[in-house]
């Protein structure tokens, strides 16, 4: 069995008297997508941050590719290997398609903000933000105003973002939210031949898509854990449906 990529170990965040993720431990290995599901409120977004190192936990470690970066910040994960998509878009909605690219190959390199001027004319920023745009699929809208986008499109300019990271690992807060379902199939296509490259943990509430993606899946209700599996085991369990799939 090959080594996990990413792997949480009993990770534990309260706010205030609610424990938000309660003892969580998943893991992720080579080639996998494993998806993480459950109500709203659950604590989905919560485990997040705490693996991309937005939010510190309680207690608990974060491994990637088997180093703890449980103490690092959210730029050092990111270029030790760390790709995200966001539940709510960072994309900055006054520059273009390609400036936001830029942006994010930026972060590849360590390059703060302030620098963004000079990088925009640096060309190994600009094509590794342009590979980026093509693999997605939005190299014809490279000069459009990110404002001008259609939100499939700039769910598209998400990924591309952290594509120009060249992620050892994927993580994804519902990069399916508000498609429509051709753009949810598209985007369903796209992160199924990404897992090769990178392996993909995916929060999502789209359960085609879970469904025809996730080689694993996990269920957290109220802050835990109560099911890890295939989609048929997690279909078939009697407590995943009382707790949140339902008939
Ligand atoms: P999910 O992504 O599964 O919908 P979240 O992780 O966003 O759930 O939230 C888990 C719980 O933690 C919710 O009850 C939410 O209200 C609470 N919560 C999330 N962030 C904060 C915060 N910064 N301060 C206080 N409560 C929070
Ligand atoms: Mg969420």
């Amino acid at each position: 069995m090959s080594d996990p990529v990413l792997a949480t170990l009993n990770l534990n965040k309260s706010f205030g008297a609610l424990k938000a993720t309660d003892n969580v431990s998943i893991d992720l290995k080579p080639g996998e997508i494993h998806a993480i599901i459950g109500p709203n409120g659950a604590g989905k977004s919560t485990l997040i941050q705490q693996i991309c190192g937005g939010l510190r936990p309680d207690s608990g470690q974060v491994l990637l590719c088997g180093q703890d970066v449980s103490g690092h910040s959210t730029q050092a994960r990111a270029q030790a290997g760390l790709g995200r998509t966001f539940q709510i878009s960072q994309l900055c909605m006054e520059d273009t398609v390609l400036e936001n690219a830029i942006l994010g190959a930026m972060g590849a390199e360590g390059l703060a903000w302030r620098f963004w001027q000079p990088a925009l004319k640096r060309p190994e920023l600009r094509d590794r933000a342009e590979a980026a745009l093509e693999r997605v699929g939005l190299s014809d809208d490279r000069d459009i105003c990110c404002a001008n986008l259609s939100h499939g499109q700039r769910r598209q300019l998400e990924v591309a973002v952290a594509l120009t990271l060249s992620p050892r690992v994927f993580v994804m807060d519902e990069p399916m939210a508000g498609l429509g379902a051709g753009g949810s199939k598209r985007l369903t296509g796209f992160l199924d031949g990404l897992r090769v490259e990178a392996p993909i943990l995916l929060v999502e509430h789209d359960m085609d898509a879970v469904f025809a993606l996730a080689d694993r899946i996990s269920v957290l209700v109220y802050g835990k854990v109560i099911a890890t599996g295939t989609a048929d085991e997690i279909r078939a369990s009697t407590e995943v449906r009382d707790a949140y799939l339902g008939d």
